[in-house]
């Protein structure tokens, strides 16, 4: 089915919302990020972000969603609690999770349970389905969308996500650590000849050999990355929470450089396919 592709961020941090004087302009909530293709709805991880993205939705009425989380770590589901669509008995919330030992509803009623938060994952009135899946597995959410999945070299592991519709693709690549030496060949396999990848660029060149290990890469490598797959267009994503909006300009003025077409991503920002 030929149809409207579009992706717009809601949150673009990593690690912890940052809100504050220098981060006005690209925001400050944690990864949350809307996928429409065609008459579907799906959401790319739950971070406080989601908060936002629900009051818009509530505002027109019950949803019907695949949320597609990349891993369970707090950044990317503490918006969770706060998704006015959760609370609503008419929308319906199919939620995907690759890798997760104990399974994805019972991580999650353990992070939404007293003295953590008052209200039990079973009080929420909307619909929920739970899908756990292998990383590496593809997951046909519809005729005619197809959703790739790999794993992520990341604490605990992650999921990276290729949604695919009416001959184009999106890749969302977050959280990974490159290899110290080539590509992840896993991630360039994902990502071949898609329109954009969305990529976990929290450092960068100079700050990241402090951070080696913990789980986070570089824009520079998802240059590289991209360059070597073929992918049109890159987004830089989850920022390091002290990376400023000044730093992020300078960057976003490098990649149309170094990439004509790549971007930082920011809230609100709407790319269309
Ligand atoms: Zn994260
Ligand atoms: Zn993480």
């Amino acid at each position: 089915m030929a149809g409207n592709f579009h992706v717009r961020f809601w949150g673009v941090r990593g690690s912890i919302p940052c809100p504050g004087h220098d981060t006005l302009h690209y925001g400050g909530n944690t990864s949350c990020v809307e996928v429409r293709a065609g008459d579907r709805l799906l959401i790319l991880d739950a971070g406080s972000g989601l908060q936002y993205f629900g009051q818009h939705l509530q505002a027109k009425g019950s949803i019907d969603a695949d949320l597609l989380l990349s891993h369970l770590h707090y950044d990317h589901i503490l918006g969770l609690p706060f998704f006015a669509p959760a609370y609503d008995p008419g929308s319906q919330l199919r939620v995907w999770a690759g890798n997760c030992n104990s399974g994805v509803e019972t991580a999650l009623r353990q992070f939404l349970q007293p003295p953590f938060f008052p209200v039990p994952l079973q009080h929420l009135k909307a619909r929920f389905s739970f899908r756990d899946f292998t990383s590496g597995d593809t997951l046909n959410l519809s005729s005619s969308v197809r959703v790739l999945t790999c794993a992520l070299n990341h604490p605990d592991g992650a999921t990276a996500y290729r949604i695919e519709f009416d001959g184009r693709a999106i890749c969302y690549v977050t959280d990974t650590e490159h290899p110290t030496q080539g590509l992840d060949a896993a991630i360039v396999d994902l990502i071949r000849d898609a329109d954009i990848v969305i990529y976990d660029a929290t450092y960068n060149n100079s700050d990241y050999p402090a951070h080696r290990g913990w789980g986070h890469s570089t824009w520079e490598a998802g240059l590289a990355l991209c360059e070597s797959a073929g992918a049109r267009r890159l987004v830089v994503f989850h920022h390091a929470p002290e990376r400023t909006d000044a730093e992020l300009q300078w960057l976003d003025s490098e990649l149309q450089r170094l990439k004509p077409g790549s971007v930082v991503a920011r809230e609100g920002l709407v790319l269309q396919l």
